[in-house]
């Protein structure tokens, strides 16, 4: 699904990413998790082709495509999903309208017919039902005046009706509360399935003791200096990440 090879990025002349290497099956699920500046929220945007990145060194491979060489867009259509891609508040502009919008965008780059109003209405309908969510959301403005907890329902409901292949969630769990946390998790568990992949980035444990991981990874100054099983994310609980500065890092 997604094979990254020695992956060097930078911003600007200060070198983030340091040959990140990392393998992704389809229907797994991976947790970064690492320090505060140890590039993670880089990794992200990279991957999603965010604007001032420069990818020095290494290889993205995501599905039959070189992913580096693809535009956002063509990114998008390919089947990646980077929550926080749509963070922006719209005003007046219908989070119906706008989430029809971006799907059918991604359906015309694949060659699919787009829907019609009452078609999406249809989908949209599904997915509320399988997020358990209300369709309150629907009929406001993109984001506005949305609640820090409502901004990631909505991050999860757009995640329901773009049917990503690969979806990143990059700090989902920042500042909320432990409902909206579960019920966020709730959200991604309802959307795992074997050919579908996670990559949850996050830098406290909380949140994968609702999702639970099939690998955590200890990303640190640029690259991942452990990988393990979720027992790993318990143990980073319990002894933080200390232990991170007697390692001899050697030079890439
Ligand atoms: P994390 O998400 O793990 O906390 P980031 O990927 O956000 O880390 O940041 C990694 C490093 O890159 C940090 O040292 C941060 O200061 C630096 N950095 C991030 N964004 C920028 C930027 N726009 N310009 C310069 N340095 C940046
Ligand atoms: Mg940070
Ligand atoms: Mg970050």
């Amino acid at each position: 699904m997604l094979k990254i090879e020695n992956l060097h990025a930078r911003i600007g002349d200060k070198e983030i990413l340091k040959g990140l290497s990392l393998d992704v099956k389809p229907g797994q699920v991976h947790a970064i998790m690492g320090p505060n500046g140890a590039g993670k929220s880089t990794l992200g945007n990279v991957l999603a082709g965010r604007e001032g990145y420069d990818v020095s060194e290494g290889s993205v491979q995501f599905e039959d495509a070189d992913l580096l060489q693809l535009a956002p867009e063509e990114r998008a259509a390919a089947g990646l999903f980077l929550a926080f891609q749509y963070p922006v508040e719209i005003p007046g502009v219908n989070n119906t309208y706008f989430l029809r919008a971006a799907l059918n965008a991604q359906r015309k780059a694949r060659g699919q017919e787009e829907l019609d109003s009452m078609q999406f209405l249809k989908l949209v309908r599904q997915k509320l039902a399988v997020l358990h969510l209300k369709d309150e959301l629907l009929h406001r403005g993109v984001n506005e005046g949305f609640s820090g907890g409502e901004k990631k329902r909505n991050e999860i409901f757009q995640l329901a009706v773009l049917e990503p292949k690969l979806a990143i969630l990059d700090e989902t769990d920042s500042g909320l509360d432990i409902d909206a946390l579960k019920s966020v998790a709730d959200g991604v568990n309802a959307l795992r399935d074997a050919d579908r992949s996670f990559l949850v980035i996050t830098h406290y444990q909380r949140l994968l003791d609702y999702i639970k991981p099939d690998f955590v990874h200890v990303l640190a100054d640029g690259r991942i200096v452990q990988s393990g099983g979720p027992e790993l994310a318990l143990q980073l609980e319990e002894h933080g990440y200390d232990f991170l500065k007697n390692r001899v890092v050697p030079e890439a």
